[in-house]
C-alpha cells in the first residue's frame, strides 16, 4: 500500500493573489472610505468583467445564489419552469424563494447537462422559463434549448456558477439565453470571496436589477420595489481584481494538472474522463470523472471512500440529487423512475482534487491509488 499524503488535499483550494496585492488594495478601499454600495473597485470590476466575459450588461451580487434568485425576480416569471435536478442545491432553491415549481427534466448521459431533447414534453400552460446549468462548465445545448423556449415563448436562464470563461465556437457562455449566472465563490475558479453576478444583453434589466438588490430604493426618498440587500461591497470587488489579474496563470497549471489526470487514468477500465465536447473550452473549474462500477469493479463510494484513506478528499458533486430534496416528494417529475440518468450519474460521479497548486506528482499517486483498486479487484475476481 502506497503511503498516506501528510497533509489532507482537498476537491479545491481558493486561488488566492500576492498577499501584499491584498493589502494594497484593501489600503486603497480604506483610504476612499467607501466600503460599499457601487464605490470605485465595484465599477472598476464591473468594466473588467465585461471585457472578460465578453458580454454588455453586467450586474453583481453578493453571491451567486442571490444573483439567481433576483434575476428571475426581474425576469417576473410565474408558475413553472423547467430544471436540471443534477445541480447544486442554490439553483432550485433560487426558484423556490420565487414561489416557482422546479419541473425536473432528465439529464443528457454524456454532458451531465438538461436533455434538450426531454424538455419539451414537460411544458405545460404554467411553464415560462427553462433554467439550464453548465454542469462542471461544459455548456448546455443552449441552440436547441433556445429553439424549444422561442417557439413556446419561454425564457431561457443559465447557472453557470462552473462555467466562468467557457465558450462555445468561440463565442463567450454569457451571451447565451436571456441571463447567465455566476458564482464567485472562494471554490470556484474566479473568486471574490463569496460574490457573483448576472450577465444579459437586455439593457433594461440593469435598472430592474440594481433596484431588486439595494431595498427597491430608486432615489432618496423613493422606494419603488420590494427588493432585498445583495450587493457586491468593496472588498469583495478589490479582491476580484486581484484575482482577475493571476487567473490566466491558473488556467494554464489546471491545463497541466488536466492532462495529468487524462495520462494517468486513460487505460484504467470503468474510469470515464468528462471531456468537453468538439467546439467547446472548458472553464477548467472541475476535473470529474465517472465510475462504472460493473466494469471498474468498485463503485464510486468504494472509490471515494479509499482515497480517504490516503487523506485524499474527493467529492460526490452533485449529491444528493435535488429532486431526492424532502420538499419536493409530492412532485411528479421529481420521482426517480422519471430521471433514469440524473440518478445514474449521482451513483457514479467523482469530482477529483483539482487546483493550479496540485502538484502533477500528486497526481500520478492519486490517479495510482484508483489503478490498485481495479488491479486488486480484478486479481480478486480471477481466484
Ligand atoms: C456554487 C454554485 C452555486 C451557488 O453560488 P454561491 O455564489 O455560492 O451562492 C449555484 N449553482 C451552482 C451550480 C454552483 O456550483
Amino acid at each position: 500500500m502506497a503511503k498516506a499524503f501528510e497533509q489532507p488535499i482537498y476537491v479545491t483550494r481558493p486561488l488566492l493573489p500576492d498577499f501584499t496585492d491584498i493589502t494594497e488594495r484593501l489600503r486603497v478601499v480604506w483610504n476612499s472610505k467607501q466600503l460599499t454600495n457601487f464605490g470605485k473597485q465595484h465599477d472598476e470590476l464591473s468594466h473588467q468583467l465585461k471585457e472578460y466575459l465578453e458580454i454588455d450588461h453586467i450586474s453583481m451580487f453578493s453571491n451567486g445564489t442571490m444573483a439567481l434568485l433576483l434575476g428571475l425576480k426581474a425576469l417576473k416569471l410565474t408558475g413553472e419552469v423547467i430544471t436540471t435536478p443534477f445541480t447544486f442545491p442554490a439553483t432550485v432553491q433560487a426558484l423556490d424563494w420565487n414561489n416557482l415549481t422546479p419541473v425536473f427534466c432528465d439529464i443528457d448521459p454524456v454532458t451531465f447537462n438538461i436533455d434538450a431533447d426531454k424538455i419539451e414534453a414537460l411544458i405545460t400552460e404554467k411553464t415560462t422559463a427553462i433554467l439550464g446549468v453548465h454542469v462542471f462548465g461544459n455548456p448546455c445545448d443552449v441552440e436547441k434549448i433556445q429553439a424549444i423556449a422561442d417557439k413556446h415563448g419561454l425564457k431561457v436562464i443559465y447557472d453557470g456558477a462552473h462555467a466562468f470563461g467557457s465558450k462555445i465556437n468561440d463565442v463567450p457562455i454569457s451571451s447565451f439565453g436571456d441571463m447567465t449566472m455566476f458564482s464567485f465563490h472562494a471554490t470556484k475558479l474566479f473568486n471574490t470571496i463569496e460574490g457573483g453576478a448576472l450577465t444579459y444583453n437586455n439593457p433594461a434589466l440593469d435598472k430592474s436589477l440594481d433596484l431588486l438588490k439595494n431595498f427597491g430604493i430608486a432615489s432618496a426618498e423613493e422606494v419603488v420595489v420590494s427588493g432585498l440587500n445583495a450587493k457586491m461591497n468593496e472588498v469583495q470587488a478589490g479582491v476580484g481584481l486581484e484575482v482577475l489579474k493571476v487567473i490566466g496563470e491558473e488556467r494554464s497549471k489546471r491545463y497541466i494538472i488536466k492532462k495529468a489526470y487524462e495520462e494517468n487514468l486513460a487505460d484504467i477500465e470503468g474510469i470515464q474522463i468528462l471531456t468537453t465536447l468538439e467546439g467547446e473550452s472548458s472553464s477548467y473549474q472541475y476535473f470529474v470523472i465517472r465510475i462504472d462500477e460493473a466494469v471498474f469493479g468498485q463503485s464510486r463510494d468504494a472509490v471515494h471512500k479509499e482515497l480517504q484513506k490516503y487523506n485524499v478528499f474527493a467529492r460526490k458533486y452533485f449529491y444528493p440529487l435535488c429532486s431526492d430534496f424532502e420538499w419536493y416528494s409530492d412532485l411528479p417529475s421529481a420521482r426517480p423512475e422519471n430521471l433514469p440518468h440524473a440518478q445514474q450519474a449521482v451513483q457514479q460521479v467523482l469530482a477529483m482534487p483539482y487546483y493550479g497548486d496540485l502538484p502533477v506528482s500528486s497526481v500520478a499517486l492519486i490517479c495510482g491509488i484508483i489503478r490498485e483498486l481495479h488491479i486488486t479487484q480484478k486479481s480478486l475476481s480471477q481466484i
